[in-house]
């Protein structure tokens, strides 16, 4: 039985330095968590924080539709996504379907940092 919760870790390209940011000052408890996340920004915050980072695609590439699998298989408990407002994404629609399926499933998704912040913290309690 796993005892750790799993975070997923998702940011658009904007978004990535907000991301990496927020990872390394919230490093000490995302070291709590099993962390996982879509290729780039998996990469980017392992090399920032020397946390382990278990990577998936790069979004545009599946890795939303991926990590939307692991939440229906309820292997994923909890998912920060920064997705960038601004910028139209080619993919969108695998977007959305992350957006959706963490609905249906009734995971925390947090998509900017003050929610992050939220549920980092009700999280590690
Ligand atoms: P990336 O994917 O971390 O591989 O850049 C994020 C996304 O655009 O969904």
């Amino acid at each position: 039985m796993k005892n750790k919760m799993t975070v997923a870790l998702i940011a658009h390209d904007n978004k990535k330095a907000d991301m990496v940011n927020w990872a390394i000052k919230n490093k000490t408890t995302l070291d709590k968590f099993e962390l996982c996340g879509t290729g780039t920004t998996a990469g980017l915050v392992s090399e920032a924080t020397g946390l382990a980072v278990k990577k998936y695609l790069s979004g545009p590439l599946g890795g939303d539709q991926q990590i939307g699998a692991k939440i229906a298989e309820k292997k994923i408990d909890i998912v920060i996504f920064f997705w960038d407002p601004l910028s139209a994404q080619p993919h969108d629609p695998d977007v959305k379907a992350l957006l959706r399926i963490a609905v249906v499933y009734d995971i925390p998704i947090a998509t900017n940092k003050a929610t992050a912040n939220c549920v980092l913290a009700a999280a590690s309690k």
